[in-house]
């Protein structure tokens, strides 16, 4: 699943060839996505100007002149900049076509994306509206984790999961940030220390940049010819290590489920 590292090197990858360029034209070739794309969105964006390609959490924003589409990769979702010769196969559903004759396609498997426009400020849509600030930005730190989960009795992995708190901070990147800041996945939000959640703080930048930095070393594949824009390998330390040595100390790595979704951690480093 595309997770805000994937997200932010679509926009790194998809923005040289699309900013500033005029929309020609809009093929649809599947309306039913997570959401139904807009009837009107071919009339309402062509001629329009890409004035910004932006993303906020896990959504991908290309703000026109009078709006924005807002487009999500849901499961499985990708996008390509490809040459109109590109024939399309049936899970390309949307194809944006642009004056410098690049077109930018997206791809979606499981349909669980979406592609929808807004005349709204983006931060008064009801999707951004109640959206928690951007993990790599400064206002998600250590004094703003501290504060708002005092008296929380939920998990610190629920917590630090919920889109409300802090957006994009997806299963795997809440088991892994957990491991390296040394904090046990089953503890109170509220009984983690603060210099515990300077750690956590440090840790979950650290490693959404580390992905973005090495999600930069894909980014041509955003026009291969056959290549599907990569979702990259990452090194993970415990997730999907169930009963394997824990790269510290050597103790079997502990799997359990919070929330319906699996938890890897080593009880022994974990506290
Ligand atoms: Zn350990």
């Amino acid at each position: 699943m595309p997770e805000l590292p994937e997200v932010e090197t679509s926009r790194r990858g998809i923005k040289p060839h699309i900013y500033q360029r005029k929309i020609t034209d809009v093929i649809i070739r599947e309306h039913r996505l997570r959401w139904p794309i807009p009837e009107n969105l071919p009339a309402t964006v062509t001629s329009q100007r890409v004035e910004q390609v932006l993303r906020r959490g896990k959504y991908l924003l290309l703000q026109l002149q009078t709006g924005s589409i807002i487009i999500h990769l849901g499961m499985s979702g990708s996008l390509r900049i490809i040459s109109p010769d590109q024939l399309a196969d049936k899970h390309d559903h949307i194809d944006f076509c642009f004056d410098n004759k690049k077109i930018l396609r997206l791809h979606d498997p499981r349909k669980f994306g979406c592609v929808l426009w807004t005349d709204q400020p983006i931060a008064e849509h009801k999707l951004f509206e109640n959206m928690g600030p951007e993990p790599l930005l400064k206002d998600f730190n250590a004094d703003y984790l501290y504060q708002l989960s005092r008296k929380r009795k939920t998990s610190i992995k629920s917590f630090i999961m919920n889109s409300h708190i802090v957006v994009g901070i997806g299963n795997i990147y809440a088991s892994e940030s957990l491991f390296k800041a040394g904090i046990n996945p089953e503890r109170k939000a509220g009984n983690v220390s603060f210099e515990a959640c300077q750690r956590l703080v440090t840790v979950i930048k650290n490693t959404l940049s580390a992905s973005i930095k090495q999600g930069g070393t894909t980014l041509r594949d955003f026009t291969a010819e056959d290549g599907k824009p990569g979702y990259f390998a990452q090194q993970l330390m415990v997730y999907g290590k169930a009963d394997e040595a824990c790269p510290n100390c050597g103790n079997a790595i502990k799997q359990i489920i919070q929330q319906q979704r699996s938890t890897f951690y080593c009880s022994r480093c974990q506290k």
